[in-house]
């Protein structure tokens, strides 16, 4: 979480800095700042509590003058979300400025210590503690900024993406990772620094991405130069960005969330290019055909992955083991990490995770590569860290997920599932040709049927005003309507903060049916599949409580539409294809309940993309 910023070169670096803070405030935005270094030798550092903008109208009447500087907005991990939290943090001397993202484990003890040198601090961040030790070794050991940095991250356990100036070096940023992102932005006699590429997109396409250990120099007139800890040159591994500007603006919508659920149809579309061919017969993954023997061996795969991703992981469990016959267990990263787990080298290991940095799901990835398990990551953002640390993987090509709610990263990692469990379907022989081809070609039409399903727009936000004050939601649903069901609760509490539980349809008899009576709503996900008998008697029993009913069926559904008091109507689909369809139109109502609401779809509250901190 947070978003870093930082810029040396000849341009307005106010304007570079905050345009990118906007880019980034997905990842954090309770409080942002600001440091300029002055020609003059001087660091201003300016910061407001709250989102971007705020800060904009807190430097209006403010020096801006700069060479270089760094900028951030925070999700507050240490200390409430405030003006003197917020960041950037100046040395005692206020000779150094720094940002960071992450966490500092053992910030208590350092800052002890310092205290006991005579050092006093100013915010309750643990970030600060890190530019007050950068400093005290500087002045200490009498060393450069660049030896005080390695020293001092050496000294520090945690996870952290940093930038920082120096009064007296204003056209020169020092930044360094381990575990929380960073990319730099080469540009013409101009470098960036970014915690993702969007910041710089407009103005180059050579970005570098900072592995965990590494040190980059970023210097005006000279080239990126990158050092290890130890102080050992590190090569400079410049990638070509395939993103453009328009994918990151709102192309008319009021909302990024609006926007990428219409995104949908092209999205799948883009997800499913080139791996489904031959007229549907031939799913072909990249990812799986490197990795053929590792699949055809397999004697268990354990997927790992946190909040909508670990949803989308629970449909693939059904997926893999209904198509390849390959047990499957679906941990939550957060707990596989200290849960001792036992694997070996014929255990698969899929971890998901839209930004790839997500810090629970890369600390599980590590952990099954040292138990010699085979790693396969499902990603979107070409190079971060979670498919620079597996074996294989696939990405899921969906373009970049601003709202923080996410919608299209979901479908795109269901899909990438969908075609994982056909294609290993395909080398172990675990299903008939026919009915691979059948799967194939209505996957092919899935981009369509979406594009469909998106005309329940307007019913949906008529719906959606007959249940804005609700205070509780259930969502039920059936095998693989389950986990579309916690999925759809999760969006509901995410955006509207309405409570709202997720349940598998039978369970709701052993608890949540005493919660349902006329003011509680249930939706309830029903296409015409294998459970759809048993889940008619559960509809029957809402129904018979006095609960109130929407229903998402299949066209031309008879026995729950005559139930349900609204019904949404989607296409008729082949059983292991239809959460991706039934998924729409739980987003949309979200979406509209929660702007009835008045609330900030894109910035819920307290929450952020990209979670990396644990
Ligand atoms: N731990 C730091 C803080 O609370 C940084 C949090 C972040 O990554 O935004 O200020």
């Amino acid at each position: 979480m947070c978003g870093i910023v930082g810029y040396v070169g000849d341009n307005n670096v106010y304007d570079i800095l905050i345009k990118g803070l906007h880019r980034l405030e997905y990842r954090g935005y309770d409080s942002a700042g600001i440091a300029l270094a002055n020609p003059s030798g001087k660091i201003n550092i300016y910061k407001s509590q709250g989102k971007v903008s705020n800060l904009e109208d807190f430097c209006k009447d403010k020096n801006l003058e700069a060479k270089s500087g760094i900028a951030h907005t925070r999700w507050a991990t240490h200390g409430e979300p405030s003006d003197n939290n917020a960041h950037p943090h100046f040395s005692e001397d206020g000779n150094l400025a720094l940002v960071h993202n992450g966490t500092i484990e053992n910030y208590q003890v350092i800052k002890d210590a310092l205290i006991e040198q005579g050092c006093t601090f100013q915010s309750e961040t643990d970030t600060e503690v890190l530019v007050q030790l950068i400093e005290y070794i500087k002045i200490k050991n009498n060393c450069n900024l660049l030896d005080a940095v390695r020293e001092a991250l050496k000294q520090v356990v945690g996870a952290y993406a940093i930038a920082v100036i120096e009064k007296d070096n204003p056209d020169r940023i020092i930044a360094a990772r381990n575990s929380s992102p960073l990319a730099v932005g080469i540009g013409d006699n101009e470098t960036f620094l970014a915690s993702d590429a969007t910041p710089f997109i407009e103005y180059t396409k050579d970005a570098v991405y900072l592995k965990d250990g590494e040190i980059a120099i970023i210097e005006k007139g000279e080239p990126l130069k990158i050092v290890t800890l130890e102080n050992k040159e590190s090569k400079v591994d410049i990638t070509t960005l395939e993103m453009s500007i328009s994918q990151l603006e709102k192309g008319g919508y009021d909302h990024f969330m609006l926007k990428e659920i219409f995104e949908q149809p092209t999205t799948l579309r883009d997800c499913i290019r080139g791996r489904v061919i031959n007229n549907g017969c031939n799913i072909m993954l990249s990812g799986v055909m490197d990795s053929k023997e590792k699949f055809l061996n397999a004697k268990r795969i354990v997927i790992v992955a946190c909040g909508t991703s670990w949803h989308a992981a629970l449909l693939g469990k059904y997926l893999i083991q209904d198509n390849c016959k390959i047990p499957v267990e679906v941990e939550y990263a957060s707990e596989f990490r200290y849960s001792n787990p036992i694997l070996d080298e014929r255990d698969i290991v899929i971890a998901i995770s839209q930004s790839g940095e997500t810090a629970d799901t890369l600390a599980a990835v590590k952990i099954a590569k040292d138990m010699g398990a085979y790693v396969y990551g499902i990603s979107n953002v070409v190079g971060s860290s979670i498919p620079r640390e597996t074996h294989s993987g696939t990405y899921i090509h969906v373009g970049p997920e601003i709202g923080v709610a996410s919608t299209k990263a979901f479908t795109g990692q269901v899909m990438v599932l969908t075609l994982l469990s056909l294609s290993i379907a395909q080398i172990k022989k675990t299903m008939p040709y026919e009915k691979i081809c059948e799967l194939g070609k209505a996957i092919i039409k899935i981009p369509s049927i979406v594009q469909r399903v998106l005309k329940l727009n307007d019913k949906i936000e008529k719906l959606s005003m007959k249940y804005t004050y609700a205070k509780n939601f259930l969502y039920l649903g059936r095998g693989y309507s389950y986990p579309v069901a916690l999925e759809g609760a999760l969006k509901l509490k995410e955006i509207s903060y309405i409570h709202a539980e997720g349940y598998p349809a039978a369970e709701m008899k052993h608890g949540p049916i005493a919660l349902i009576d006329a003011e509680m709503p249930s939706v309830i996900i029903a296409p015409m599949d294998h459970v759809y008998e048993k889940i008619v008697s559960n509809v029957q029993q809402v129904k018979a409580r006095g609960g109130s009913i929407i229903a998402i069926v299949n066209e031309g559904d008879e026995i729950i539409s005559k139930m349900a008091d609204h019904v949404l109507e989607v296409p008729e689909m082949p059983e292991c294809l239809t959460p991706i369809i039934t998924s729409i139109p739980l987003q949309l109502l979200s979406y509209y309940i929660a702007i009835n609401k008045g609330k900030d779809v894109d910035m819920p509250r307290n929450l952020a993309k990209s979670v990396t901190v644990e």
